[in-house]
């Protein structure tokens, strides 16, 4: 058999849980809400490739994001910018430093292209100190900063002072901000593109606009770095059928404020019903809440009740509960009271 390159090997294939259940509340993904009828095919010509720019949909896309089509790339998902970037700019050994616990698919999109990635421990409580990071940045001089804000999994909010305080310290890394859960929050920087020549925003709809199955996220930069990274982007790399119905779902934007709204109190009812049963829960700005149960295994027992979330196993064990539909999380609640026994059965 040929091998894989080193960097590669070692690598864990990621699979994904396929077991039959009740709710699904382990992959932050959002309500159906937006295409919830259905769209119909007017114009499909499955025969031609789609427009490899999406001329269209970023159109669309930037009356939401508020910035020109010009300053945005789509991809297959962020997934797959944040991959291409990293690829773009980092050389063999060239250092990602971000901090952790994170998105764990940085950490293989550095091992993809041998680049070399450096955690920068968070607190005790899973807040970040962004001058440890700044500090760890002007000492090892990483090609690319990544922060992660609402952070996946522990919901932390990075505060804008924290990242214009990064922006300002660190001018010879490229800055990534991951704001795959910013809806779900007050804080973007979005404004700032135009300030910081460094700064790159990674936006998804996989989370508010409920669209994870069509695989469609952006980046968001100041024109001339855009126009650079086109430089690597794969051509035709959004389907036909993603860049229409993306377009499609885009005409009832106005929706997303409501749904946006309807999350985060769905978020605080959680958090309260949680609370009571004695979970300690993190101060999350995602549409996830990141906790400690007092139940072990608890990951195990739900998933055989048809309830499924994610562990992490960070010393201790903590559980990320997406928030789901208030039904969604009663049906939740209900198997957590059963587990804990006869005092909350109803
Ligand atoms: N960034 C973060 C922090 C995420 O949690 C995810 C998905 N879980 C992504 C990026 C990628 O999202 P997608 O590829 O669906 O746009």
């Amino acid at each position: 058999m040929i091998k894989l390159k080193e960097s590669v090997e070692k690598l864990e294939a990621y699979f994904v849980n396929d077991v039959a259940y009740r709710v699904k509340l382990d992959a932050n993904e959002g309500s159906n809400y937006l295409l919830k009828d259905g769209f119909n095919i007017e114009s499909f010509s499955p025969n031609l490739y789609p427009d490899s720019d999406s001329k269209k949909l970023r159109e669309k896309m930037s009356a939401y994001y508020g910035c020109k089509t010009e300053n945005i790339i789509v991809g297959n998902g962020s997934s797959e910018i944040i991959n291409t970037v990293i690829n773009a700019y980092c050389e063999k050994d060239d250092k990602v430093m971000t901090f952790v616990p994170s998105f764990s698919m940085y950490q293989t999109y550095c091992d993809l292209c041998s680049a070399k990635f450096v955690g920068i421990q968070s607190e005790k409580d899973f807040s970040q100190n962004i001058d440890k990071l700044i500090s760890e940045a002007n000492k090892q001089k990483p090609k690319v900063v990544i922060l992660c804000t609402p952070n996946n999994p522990t919901g932390y909010v990075t505060k804008r002072e924290d990242v214009v305080k990064l922006l300002d310290s660190v001018r010879n890394s490229l800055v990534i901000l991951d704001e795959a859960y910013a809806d779900f929050s007050e804080s973007s920087v979005l404004d700032l593109i135009n300030e910081y020549e460094n700064l790159i925003v990674m936006r998804t709809m996989s989370k508010a606009f409920g669209l994870a199955g069509l695989r469609i996220g952006c980046l968001i930069a100041n024109e001339k770095t855009v126009k650079y990274i086109w430089k690597v982007k794969i051509p035709y790399n959004i389907n036909i059928l993603t860049q229409y119905a993306t377009e499609m779902a885009l005409e009832n934007s106005d929706r997303v404020r409501d749904y946006i709204s309807n999350v985060k109190e769905l978020r605080e009812d959680l958090t309260n019903e949680l609370e009571k049963l004695n979970f300690l829960i993190y101060p999350s700005g995602a549409n996830f809440l990141f906790v400690k149960s007092p139940i072990d295994n608890l990951y195990e027992k739900l998933m055989e009740r048809g309830a499924l979330i994610r562990k992490f196993n960070y010393q201790e064990v903590y559980y990320r509960i997406t928030v789901g539909t208030s039904e969604e999380n009663m049906i939740l609640l209900d198997e957590i009271k059963k587990l804990m026994g006869g005092i909350y059965e109803n």
